[in-house]
């Protein structure tokens, strides 16, 4: 009896069908284009059989544009019309690019960064996508017109700005984006892959410009980010930029350099920098318009003191990942270096330290991001093959959650949650029949609204009127796979509901990522503090109405004497508002709630009386 073949949706029928798919590493220093052929993930080179293309676009006056090495090597020389590290201003205006240390004429306009060049006014957007067609190019000449499509790496900090960014890049290089992968999860999809190797493992990715640190847990060929952490500004780039200052400290008239007698350091200073990942001495040489010519040795220990301060920002980083998911370096399989810049031996004894593990290097550092984009590339095209059903998940770089009574932040989804994700938490009204609620969402890890980000307002209407507590109303967070999160409030007992979509990412930089974790950290004693006397607060509050609320209705259940001693409580409590001291706060509720529990009992009394009058014990049995 034959049987029926059936092909499920994605799956490739049959071998001549297969569908050819890039991935890119679309880097701020070097960018590489990868593809799985025959099975067989590789780097495809240019016509000098070069893989590394350098992220170098320089604007020549007769409107031509040379791409890569051509234009890196015309770096010092032309360094106006020559951009490089445009990388760092995707998605960035003119004071957030202005305020780094990039020697461009930078165009003050509205919406994205421009660089003044004798072609005009030039996107980073706009010299990526340039970037982008080389390798387009590359791939086309390579693989032929099949070409259905490239995943584009990203650093998994990119906001949503920097990320449409690369999208952007990509449409004008005439490519077909199948989806933005987090660096660090297409380097571990490259070794995981490989490898077959289940455990936990950290990512450290250092390249020209950024540095990533992911946990990663690979386990039967699923994938799941553990915790994910970085700095975008953070790169070999900022190692030379060290070893010029240290070396103009020096010179008397260092004031009168130029940009581009700076910028001819900076290139003299990565030389000597890289020339100390294998040997022990390096030369610092360059031929300044200002100042003639310098030159000085560095040593590799000298470098490696003056390095100190970068390593010890990546291992902060890594340790504050590390608390994240709940691990300490002990629990880890292994470490995987990334990034050019994870040559230098100052990283890889920093990095073996750190983790008491030898560094796994067995993947080219600079390859290994591409190919794992490849491979995902090759999937998404359709070219799924048996056991190939690993999925990727990532992770939220910053807790989630509503403000509640007295400005305080009761998380939901915390921090590092896998996505897609959903939580559920029940709250309840304030006041009695209160008819609608409204929401606040924020995103953050600190105590107190006001230290968090605020991401949206949305309100709750057609609440059936009950008394304060009684309603229960659910709130859903639900964040996709794209990072949108969409929260809905739901009155449980009639249905109604109301929800808002928003996009938790966009906007936030990894500059204040990093600084709303810090002072999280940093603050936390506080914050706690702060909690307390809110909560403190609260409660008083809602102690003061429901008695002011009670009087109103059962007064004359008080002889004068003791209304007196009620109102002296009352007004104790009314003036609490701006009160900082939790435990006077605490005394003063305290000594209200004394002061009513006398009225209290005897209000139930009358109403368990008006409840049971006109009716027999049978009629309540
Ligand atoms: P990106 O991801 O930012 O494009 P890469 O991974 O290509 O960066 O890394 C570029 C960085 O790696 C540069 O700062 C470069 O100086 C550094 N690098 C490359 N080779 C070496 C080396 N042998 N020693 C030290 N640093 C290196
Ligand atoms: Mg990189």
């Amino acid at each position: 009896m034959a049987l029926l073949q059936i092909s499920e949706p994605g799956e490739a029928p049959a071998p001549h069908q297969r569908r050819l798919a890039v991935g890119i590493d679309l880097g701020t220093t070097n960018s590489i284009v990868a593809a799985v052929r025959s099975g067989v993930c590789d780097a495809l080179p240019d016509h000098d059989g070069k893989l590394l293309l350098p992220s170098a676009v320089r604007y020549l006056p007769d409107g031509n544009v040379l791409v890569g090495r051509e234009a890196l090597a015309a770096q010092a020389q032309d360094p106006f019309n020559t951009l490089v590290s445009f990388k760092r201003f995707m998605g960035r205006s003119f004071q957030e690019a202005r305020s780094g240390r990039a020697p461009y004429n930078f165009v003050d306009a509205p919406g994205m960064v421009r660089i003044r060049t004798v072609q005009g006014d030039i996107s980073p957007v706009e010299a990526s996508a340039k970037v982008l067609s080389a390798l387009h190019e590359r791939a086309r000449e390579t693989l032929g017109d099949d070409l259905v499509g490239a995943v584009i790496t990203v650093p998994a900090y990119f906001d949503d700005a920097q990320r449409q960014a690369t999208r952007d890049a990509a449409r004008l290089a005439g490519l077909n984006v199948l989806r933005l992968l987090n660096e660090p999860t297409a380097a571990a999809l490259a070794y995981g892959l490989d490898n077959g190797a289940e455990g936990i493992y950290a990512v450290y990715d250092l390249g020209g410009g950024t540095f990533d640190i992911s946990i990663l847990k690979l386990s039967r060929g699923v994938f799941e980010v553990v915790a994910t952490a970085g700095d975008t500004a953070l790169g070999g780039d900022d190692f030379d930029a060290l070893i010029v200052d240290d070396w103009l400290a020096g010179i008397a008239d260092a004031a009168t350099l130029d940009k581009q007698d700076y910028r001819k350091l900076l290139v003299a200073a990565r030389q000597a920098r890289e020339a100390l990942s294998e040997a022990p001495v390096a030369v610092l040489d360059a031929h300044l318009e200002t100042l003639g010519r310098l030159s000085r040795e560095l040593s590799a220990e000298r470098f490696a003191a003056l390095a100190q301060p970068l390593v010890q920002r990546t291992l902060v980083c890594v340790q504050r990942t590390l608390r994240d998911a709940g691990l300490d370096a002990t629990g880890l399989q292994g470490v995987v270096l990334v990034g050019g810049a994870t040559r230098m031996p100052v990283i890889r004894a920093a990095v073996r330290d750190a983790f008491g593990l030898e560094p796994r290097v067995e993947l080219d550092p600079d390859l290994v991001v591409a190919m794992g984009a490849a491979q995902q590339a090759d999937l998404l095209a359709g070219n799924k093959r048996a056991g190939d059903d690993w999925l990727l998940l990532d992770v939220l770089p910053l807790s989630l959650g509503l403000e509640t009574m007295g400005g305080l932040v009761e998380r939901i989804v915390p921090r590092n949650s896998a996505i897609p994700v959903a939580r559920a938490q029940e709250f309840t009204t304030f006041k009695d029949g209160q008819s609608a609620m409204s929401f606040h969402v924020v995103q953050g890890e600190r105590e107190l609204v006001s230290d968090c980000r605020s991401l949206a307002h949305f309100e709750l209407r057609g609440i059936p009127p009950m008394v304060a507590g009684a309603a229960r109303i659910r709130v859903t967070f639900q964040v996709d796979a794209d990072g949108l999160l969409s929260v809905t409030a739901r009155e449980m007992s009639q249905g109604v509901e109301a929800s808002v979509v928003v996009k938790p990412s966009y906007g936030l930089s990894d500059d204040e990522v990093a600084r709303m974790l810090a002072d999280s950290v940093a603050l936390a004693d506080a914050d706690a503090q702060a909690r307390m006397l809110r909560e403190a607060l609260v409660e008083a509050r809602r102690l003061y109405e429901s008695v002011q609320a009670a009087l109103q209705e059962d007064a004359d259940l008080l002889s004068a004497e003791e209304r007196a001693a009620v109102d002296a409580a009352m007004a104790a409590v009314g003036a609490l508002d701006d009160s900082r001291d939790v435990e006077v706060v605490r005394k003063l509720t305290q000594a209200l709630s004394d002061a009513t529990d006398e009225f209290a009992a005897r209000r139930m009394d009358r109403s368990i009386r008006a409840a049971l009058k006109g009716r027999t014990l049978n009629d309540i049995a």
